[in-house]
């Protein structure tokens, strides 16, 4: 099963970026510590579908960034109430702020390819590598 011509649908596609998969076929390792692979190794999805394409990816990340600070905020001022530890509370949402974004970057490029492609689904000049291009006549045909 090569992800070419698979439509895996909305749900899947979103599960499988928000875990770092490739949203197409579902391949993992698709990072070398923090830099992602320009095609998927096993469906050949180039990942980078234009130019700019990343800035989406950034857009979700500050969003998950600053809803756990929010979260981290509020509920920390809920569980302290009526005393207020400061230092503890700037300590904590400072952690938050550096640590979150760096966890959630590489969910974040994948979660937002699969947003992407659930907007402009894919096409054959989506993926890089022909894996078999003897073998795709019919299901070129069938994918547009
Ligand atoms: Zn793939």
């Amino acid at each position: 099963m090569h992800g070419r011509d698979a439509n895996p649908g909305l749900g899947v596609m979103l599960w499988r970026g928000f875990t770092k998969a490739c949203p197409v076929c579902g391949r993992r390792d698709l990072f070398h510590w923090e830099r992602m692979v320009a095609d998927c190794p096993r469906c050949g999805f180039h990942f980078e579908r234009i130019e700019g394409h990343w800035i989406g990816a950034i857009g979700i990340n500050t969003i998950v960034s600053f809803g756990a600070l929010l979260l981290t905020v509020v509920g920390s001022m809920i569980v302290t109430f009526p005393d207020f530890p400061v230092k503890t509370l700037v300590g904590l949402s400072v952690g938050v702020s550096i640590v979150v974004p760096l966890l959630f970057y590489p969910s974040s490029k994948t979660l937002w390819t699969a947003i992407d492609l659930g907007m402009r689904p894919a096409g054959p000049n989506d993926f890089e590598r022909v894996v078999q291009p003897s073998t795709t006549s019919s299901a070129d045909t069938k994918a547009s």
